[in-house]
């Protein structure tokens, strides 16, 4: 199981500290309309680096924060981690369990990432799942909708999850890099 565990706190739905522990390798989430089945997508995704408001299905990135219910206050910040399992080193890093960690501040605005529990910048989980197959934009995440996005894309932008797919989105990456200094 390569996707081990998913921790949340204070993303959307999930205001209290909640622990999805994947353990086995097919797993259904069900539940009613509304329960946060998606949510657990969407942070997913976020934490992969996903900056699009709009993919994560609100109208500002401090949405994703926890606005409060009925019986509980909105908080302030919201965090997730997943914990890959790395002992096939399908990640570039030399740990056998790596920790993705992405967190949000309301009143300032303050994104945090971490790797391991390491400050780390976006473009460090940007660089070390890319090519990998997991990027938010890869095909290991196929959303509601997705499949029919796909078949009506432009060939350009069909390309580019080709490219994803077949490892070459690093090198592109890198020669734009170079070209634009
Ligand atoms: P469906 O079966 O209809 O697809 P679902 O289980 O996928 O439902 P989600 O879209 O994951 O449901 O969850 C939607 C719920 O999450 C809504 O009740 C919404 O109020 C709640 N929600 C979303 N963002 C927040 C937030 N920032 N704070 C509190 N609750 C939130
Ligand atoms: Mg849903």
């Amino acid at each position: 199981m390569f996707l081990k565990r998913i921790e949340l706190q204070g993303f959307k739905s999930f205001a209290d500290k909640s622990v999805i522990t994947f353990d086995s390798d097919v797993i259904g989430i069900v539940g009613p309309n509304g329960c946060g089945k998606s949510n657990i997508n969407d942070a997913i995704r976020w934490v992969l680096g996903e900056q699009s408001v709009k993919s994560l299905r609100g109208s500002s990135m401090s949405d994703v924060i926890f606005s409060g219910s009925q019986q509980r206050k909105a908080v302030n910040m919201a965090e997730v981690t997943l914990v890959f399992d790395n002992s096939k080193h399908f990640l570039n890093i030399d740990y056998e369990e790596v920790e993705v960690t992405r967190r949000l501040h309301r009143i300032s605005g303050e994104g945090e990432y971490f790797i391991n529990q390491t400050p780390c910048r976006l473009k460090d989980i940007l660089n070390l799942v890319m090519d990998t197959g997991l990027g938010k934009d890869s095909l290991s995440i196929i959303s509601q909708g997705n499949i029919s996005s796909f078949a009506e894309a432009k060939p350009e932008d069909r390309r580019a999850l080709f490219e994803e797919a077949a490892g070459v989105a690093k090198y592109k990456k890198r020669k734009n890099d170079s070209l634009n200094k």
